[in-house]
């Protein structure tokens, strides 16, 4: 890939990354990660549960002669209410409630179904496994202990609570469609777990949340070959910031409290950046910062807002000061080779300048 070869030539070690928002909190900055899986993850599992209506109304179909119509009411009711919820989670604050109503329909459904089909003695009774599947995918670790509580109870509702002796006889039928119930809830939280911690690791920096090289590659990938222009907020700007004599602070303070200076620093740059700039932890002390849209004035403000907002803290009891050597595309096309390679040479200057500064590449 030309962006690794570029990066690994003009740059040192390996680093993160994240898309920047300005004055969030931390908390704000995972509320609105959740709130993006979230919407995500309903736009991905959407054909998905369409197919899976199609086939429970497919079954039911085949066994209409017996049991009747009486299904069709409550399962267009579980599908009309899942378009809805697709449709208001969309610009909602909490998308999350619009999920959990729609998806709380599903199990009112089954159990209706239950009901209707012989209470413990039904042979729909396994379908209640169905909406443990995808509660992990949806929800925290809360929701998915309320939403197995919830299926949990419509199954003793649906069984016990309608006809205790049918219950008591079938009992082993209940057990069973619990422990289906709970294995399935255990079984596909661990695949979401595992597929998110992956995905984490592929492209987020562990230690300060910032993104890290993979994800700079895609970033520079996407930057090379488009158009450039000065002055027409055409260009493109990248800031390749290293701390200051930062070798000193782990030699006297210790790796930990090193630690701790890293993810200060990248708490606090990523809290100047605007929404749309987006900041990689590329190396051990190093970051690097892409501004698209930006010109060279822009990136001379964006870099000097930077460097004086790490300036200004003292983690750890300490002040920590950074360098930034920035570099802005030039006419025609974004060469990112150019780019990363003028900005690194900026840096350079800037180290040699004194630290603690921000120089601008020509
Ligand atoms: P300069 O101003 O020239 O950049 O000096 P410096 O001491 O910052 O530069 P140098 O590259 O010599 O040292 C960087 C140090 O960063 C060395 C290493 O111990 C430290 N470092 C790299 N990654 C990490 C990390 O993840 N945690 C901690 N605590 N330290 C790290
Ligand atoms: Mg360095
Ligand atoms: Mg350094």
């Amino acid at each position: 890939m030309i962006a690794s070869a570029k990066i690994a030539s003009a740059l040192r070690a390996p680093a993160d990354t994240d898309l920047l928002r300005q004055s969030d909190s931390l908390a704000e900055i995972r509320d609105n990660a959740r709130r993006e899986r979230l919407l995500d993850m309903q736009v991905r599992l959407r054909p998905y549960r369409t197919g899976c209506f199609a086939i429970l109304a497919l079954a039911l179909v085949s066994v209409s002669s017996e049991i009747g119509w009486w299904w069709v009411i409550p399962l267009t009711a579980g599908l009309a209410g899942f378009t809805v919820a697709d449709h208001f989670m969309q610009n909602s604050s909490h998308p999350g409630l619009w999920a959990a109503t729609a998806w709380g329909i599903l199990p009112l459904f089954l159990a209706d179904a239950v009901v209707t089909t012989g209470g413990a003695d039904s042979p729909v009774l396994m379908w209640f496994a169905l909406p443990a599947v995808t509660l992990g995918a949806r929800f925290s670790p809360r929701g998915v202990a309320l939403g197995t509580a919830y299926i949990l109870a419509l199954l003793l509702v649906g069984t016990f609570g309608l006809d205790q002796a049918t219950a008591s006889e079938h009992h082993k039928e209940v057990i069973a469609a619990a422990a289906l119930i709970l294995s399935t809830v255990t079984l596909s939280g661990a695949l979401v777990e595992s597929d998110r911690a992956h995905r984490r690791s592929s492209t987020l920096d562990p230690l300060t949340g910032l993104f890290n090289r993979n994800a700079l590659e895609q970033r520079l990938s996407e930057l090379d070959g488009q158009p450039s222009s000065e002055g027409e907020g055409l260009s493109h700007a990248l800031l390749l910031c290293d701390l200051d004599h930062f070798k000193r602070v782990n030699d006297q303070l210790g790796h930990a409290a090193g630690d701790k200076v890293l993810q200060d620093v990248a708490y606090t740059m990523r809290s100047v950046l605007r929404a749309g700039d987006s900041i990689y932890r590329i190396g051990g002390e190093e970051i690097l910062v892409v501004l698209p849209g930006a010109s060279k004035k822009d990136a001379a403000a964006v870099a000097e807002r930077l460097r004086k907002a790490v300036r200004a803290r003292r983690p750890v009891g300490v002040g920590v000061t950074i360098s930034i050597g920035a570099a802005v595309s030039k006419s025609d096309v974004v060469n990112t080779d150019d780019l990363v390679a003028r900005a690194d040479a900026a840096l350079y200057s800037a180290k040699a300048n004194g630290r603690d500064m921000v120089f601008m590449s020509n």
